[in-house]
């Protein structure tokens, strides 16, 4: 007889979500995530939902100014293919009773995600749901009253059973409050409530800084009607006071999980101080293959061909894509370096910039190309600024530096499959994960990076990529920036650039080792595993036996690549 099998049923929640190019409603690595996780569920056939919110204007599209400068334009988009659900669900901001239209997007298998919208005609909340990370905390609040108690109350609306609610950072924690309210209105204790709502969410954090966690005030959350009628010592009890949302979600979880393994040692540290939340596991990301993986390359690794053949086609298209919008005209048989992130200070665009007697020559003599993208948050001037510095270097350094503008999910494909290199320099340990370097990774694009997320698990020094030598944590920012700066140099000139251009054979084998490495390790589909085994396993354990997703049968299972022919 066969064994019956049940999957836990979960409920995804997140604010942003990167899936495609037409639907621009991310802001960078959080949302990208979330969609690459939602298409391996899909390419899995596991039973899941996501929530969201249908974003009207992004996060920004970001243009170069006369001066350097970046610009920020905030277009409507046309979201006519996101199907209206008919369906409408109420949530309270302001003591304002809001109506959310339910949206659906359902081109990834079984697995819908479904967007609350305000911004429709005739709505007096369009703000809500106007700008994703935009405006002040009375929006965000507002924000996060739509994706959380909403989420819940769409779920209920249209009947969609879930064991796991799983809150993809802080932001849906508001969704734990609305479990906890239901069963109060079921006349339980909120004791009662909080405890069997703990035993059905779980709960991955980000950020590994303090500072980044966010928190607000008890006052503005009531004044918002945040409290969706709990008192003040009950949220304080979730918490803290102020209200810091990873606190509160640490404490409404099962279990939470870090996003690679140095970085649970990071949050375990980080959170040690708060009593009374779940543990925190590591679940190191993944990156989606068939959205990342140029097919060319795939087919050729499969299959033993030369991987340098489609990797120059692959390099290039990013050249004929520079020379487009920049006129640059780079030359593809020579080294080209990449680096596309958001311009935070952590990451340290300009890191390889910094010493110019070094840095000079191997640009003018054109031994080394470099092409960098990223977005600062419209009101980040720190992050502008360090844009402008970068397209500086592109004017300065005329074919050789390449500032790629307005950094989306199209120009991440080019990059990631067209450089030779992927450079990745933040400080540590400020970088929860990284995926950008996963994805070129699985390309034969060769990571040159420091030790910190994912990279902590990954390329191993001159067989898979290159590691800056991991002095680690204890140096101060000062002696980080001068000791990466120095290894970075070392690396690039005696190892890197020799490689290249004396020994293509070894360049190839590295080639082939860096997708050996990646493109099972740190697979969206390898981290859907883990989710449910690690995660929703947990929840489930006091009811069904819970089956290893594997058992089920997927459709990219083992040698079927989607684009396989
Ligand atoms: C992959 C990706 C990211 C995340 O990259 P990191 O290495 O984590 O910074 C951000 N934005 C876009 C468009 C991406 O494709």
């Amino acid at each position: 007889m066969q064994q019956q099998t049940k999957l836990p049923k979960v409920a995804y929640f997140c604010m942003e979500y990167g899936l495609n190019s037409r639907l621009p409603i991310y802001a960078g690595g959080l949302g990208i995530l979330a969609g690459d996780f939602l298409k391996a569920a899909g390419d899995l056939n596991l039973p899941m939902v996501g929530i969201g919110i249908l974003w009207r204007h992004d996060y920004t599209e970001q243009f170069i100014g006369e001066d350097g400068w970046p610009y920020d334009v905030y277009p409507n988009y046309d979201y006519d293919f996101v199907k209206d659900t008919g369906i409408t669900i109420k949530v309270d901001v302001e003591g304002k009773e809001v109506v959310c239209k339910v949206r659906l997007v359902d081109q990834y298998g079984n697995v819908p995600l479904y967007l609350l919208d305000t911004n429709f005609p005739g709505s007096e909340f369009g703000w809500i749901t106007n700008k994703l990370y935009g405006g002040g905390t009375h929006e965000r609040i507002a924000q996060e009253i739509l994706l959380g108690i909403g989420g819940i109350r769409l779920l209920r609306a249209l009947n969609i059973d879930v064991d796991v609610f799983h809150f993809n950072e802080g932001h849906a924690v508001l969704a734990g409050i609305e479990l906890i309210r239901e069963k109060m209105a079921d006349s339980l204790s909120f004791e009662d409530a909080w405890q069997m709502t703990r035993r059905q969410v779980v709960f991955t954090t980000h950020t590994p800084v303090e500072a980044g966690n966010e928190k607000h005030s008890h006052e503005q959350l009531q004044q918002m009607s945040a409290y969706n009628s709990m008192t003040y010592e009950q949220m304080s009890r979730l918490g803290g006071d102020p209200f810091n949302m990873t606190e509160a979600a640490l404490r409404i979880c099962t279990v939470a999980n870090a996003v690679s393994n140095l970085h649970g040692h990071t949050a375990r540290a980080m959170w040690r101080h708060v009593a009374d939340t779940g543990p925190i596991i590591s679940i190191t990301n993944g990156v989606h293959l068939p959205t990342w993986q140029y097919p060319k390359i795939h087919r050729a690794f499969k299959s033993g061909d030369d991987l340098w053949k489609p990797h120059m086609e692959a390099k290039m298209e990013l050249i004929d894509f520079a020379r487009k919008h920049t006129d640059a005209e780079l030359n593809p048989n020579a080294l080209i370096v990449g680096f596309a992130r958001r311009a935070a200070g952590y990451k340290r665009s300009d890191l390889i910039f910094r010493n110019t007697e070094v840095i000079d020559p191997l640009l003018k003599g054109g031994k080394m190309q470099l092409i960098f993208s990223g977005k600062a948050h419209p009101n980040d001037n720190e992050g502008k600024r360090i844009i402008q510095d970068l397209v500086m270097m592109d004017r300065k350094y005329k074919d050789s530096v390449v500032f790629l503008e307005n950094y989306n999910m199209e120009i991440a494909r080019l990059l990631i499959r067209g450089c030779d290199v992927w450079l990745n320099n933040p400080m540590r340990p400020l970088e929860a994960s990284g995926t950008s370097g996963m994805k070129a990774a699985m390309n034969g694009v060769l990571n040159l990076s420091v030790v910190d997320g994912w990279v902590g698990e990954g390329p191993q020094h001159g067989i898979s990529g290159w590691l800056l030598d991991a002095h680690h944590n204890e140096i101060d920012a000062q002696h980080q920036n001068m000791h990466d700066l120095n290894a970075l140099y070392k690396v690039l000139i005696n190892e890197v650039i020799p490689t290249f251009y004396d020994n293509p054979e070894s360049w190839r084998d590295m080639m082939r080792a860096s997708i050996d490495m990646s493109h099972f390790k740190f697979s969206a589909t390898r981290m859907a595993r883990e989710y449910y085994e690690l995660m929703y396993r947990r929840v489930m354990d006091n009811q069904d036996a819970v089956t290893a997703p594997w058992m089920v049968p997927m459709r990219s299972r083992g040698e079927q690549h989607p684009y396989a022919t």
